[in-house]
């Protein structure tokens, strides 16, 4: 994994580091604490500082100076917080990526967190360490020849708090968390030559270490399952298909299981229905759902969460050869239900459909959430901000719009309806795998609802927001693992103990 930060936990008593990180609010005063670790010039020089730049404090922003004379150290920053009034809102995760976003490769540093007004809870502590983990992860594994030579050095902090073991505590939840997003960031981030159906599944083998239970079936066990649909999609593709079965035993024997369920196409150059070669090199990020399920079950596991849970992931290639699927074949899903295959782009429906049939079939979960990069419209509908939300659930609609909220990873609801459920049916077979441009995410959605069953289920379309990130505060990276928060977040709030 490319984690480049090393992080310390030490108490407030000492400054070690080159640089120095300290918070100061509008007021632009440190905590009194500052002083006596970072000398007495150092508010001063700030203040000084600041007017030149002006720096006023803001959330956010930052500032760095010269140490004042007579410092061990040699340079001072100074991160903003802004507003005492808005210090409740204050979201520690974007504070530690606006910090490593200042620290420099080779130099190491201090980061004082005490605020003016106050202590620092733990768990804010681990926020702030999460956010430093996140910014600092970058994906280099390719690039033989670095300009700057430091820019590959490690990240270096000792983050000093008042109660370092309450604090290393609290980090370890936050460590296995950044674990699985780092994860999920690098299966994105993977060329599809590397990453194919069958490294994928030893990649997630690997989290047998953490205790996770994994299963891979390959072509052959799928033909004998019934997984048709699925299956269609890879025989155009010299790679063999494979499904992942990740089970995290947490919870008592017979706890229910929560479900999730992950689009892992590999590559998607759409099959016979050739995608145009613009940015076809984008496609290699078309398995982020089955990353982020992956990544998930790393933290749940990581993090030892109380929960049963299944990861289920479907991996294929969609190539087009002699061999490949066409637009007009019928093919019969693990349903039973048959599918006249109309556009062979419309790919992850037919993964998704005989995954979901399997997890619900197989496992009777109290929910089964997927997550897929399945269609061009939701970016035409919600951009870059927001993954659509699907679900015949109010509950699971409320309680993953809540999580969003709180992660920062949102999601927003579509419909579902009978109307557009019309709108797949076939001429020729029960439904039709695309119905054109219009309600494209819907109509997707529609698909998927037909393979579910009586069982609560929401579908994430992450075409928007699992690849292709824009830089954020705590995302430097083109795959920004999104989702693994979110859902994290989902089970600690609801489904543990
Ligand atoms: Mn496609
Ligand atoms: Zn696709």
């Amino acid at each position: 994994m490319s984690q480049r930060l090393k992080l310390e936990i030490k108490a407030l008593d000492g400054v070690e580091g080159r640089d120095l990180v300290i918070f100061v609010g509008e007021g632009l005063v440190p905590a009194r604490i500052v002083s006596d670790l970072a000398g007495e010039g150092a508010a001063a020089l700030v203040a000084r500082a600041a007017a030149a730049e002006n720096f006023k404090g803001k959330a956010l922003s930052a500032l760095a100076v010269p140490a004042p004379d007579g410092a061990d150290y040699g340079r001072l920053i100074a991160v903003g917080i802004g507003a005492d009034a808005e210090r409740a809102e204050l979201d520690f995760v974007k504070l530690g990526g606006a910090v490593a976003g200042r620290l420099s490769p080779g130099r190491e540093a201090d980061i004082l967190l005490v605020l003016p007004d106050g202590a620092v809870e733990p768990a804010q502590a681990a926020d702030l360490a999460l956010g430093l983990i996140l910014r600092s992860y970058r994906f280099d594994r390719y690039k033989t020849k670095t300009k700057d030579k430091d820019a590959a050095d490690p990240l270096k902090a000792t983050l000093r708090v008042e109660s370092p073991g309450a604090v290393k505590k609290a980090i370890k939840r936050a460590d296995a968390v950044a674990a699985g997003v780092l994860l999920a960031r690098e299966l994105v981030n993977e060329p599809p030559n590397v990453l194919y159906p069958e490294e994928f599944a030893e990649r997630a083998q690997k989290l047998e270490k953490l205790g996770v239970e994994v299963e891979v079936l390959g072509e052959k066990e799928l033909r004998k399952i019934g997984m048709r649909a699925l299956l269609g999609v890879g025989q155009g593709s010299r790679r063999e298909s494979r499904v992942v079965v990740m089970r995290w035993n947490g919870a008592g024997k017979h706890d229910e299981p929560v479900a999730f369920v992950g689009k892992g196409v590999t590559f998607d150059t759409g099959g016979i229905s050739l995608k145009p070669g613009a940015g076809m090199e984008d496609m290699k990020g078309d398995m982020a759902g089955a990353a982020c399920v992956t990544g998930l079950m790393m933290a749940l596991a990581g993090r030892k969460a109380k929960v049963n849970a299944i990861g289920v992931i479907g991996l294929v290639e969609n190539m087009p050869d002699g061999n490949a699927q066409r637009p007009g074949d019928i093919v019969e899903s693990l349903s039973g239900q048959t599918i006249e295959i109309i556009n062979t782009d419309a790919e992850g429906r037919l993964v998704l459909a005989d995954v979901l049939w399997y997890t619900q079939d197989r496992f009777k979960p109290r929910f089964m959430i997927d997550l897929a990069t399945l269609t061009g419209a939701i970016l035409v509908a919600l951009a870059q901000e927001h993954a659509g939300l699907f679900t015949n659930s109010n509950e699971l609609s409320e309680r993953l719009s809540a999580a969003g909220t709180a992660t920062g990873e949102t999601v927003w609801r579509m419909p579902l309806g009978k109307a557009y459920d019309k709108m797949i049916d076939s001429r020729f077979a029960d439904m039709k795998n695309s119905a054109g441009r219009h309600a494209g995410s819907i109509t997707a959605a529609q698909f998927l609802q037909r393979h579910v069953g009586e069982t609560p289920w929401a579908h994430l379309d992450i075409a928007g927001t699992g690849m292709g990130a824009k830089d954020s505060e705590i995302n430097r990276s083109w795959g920004p693992g999104w989702g693994v928060r979110l859902l994290d977040r989902l089970v600690a709030d609801h489904y543990e103990g």
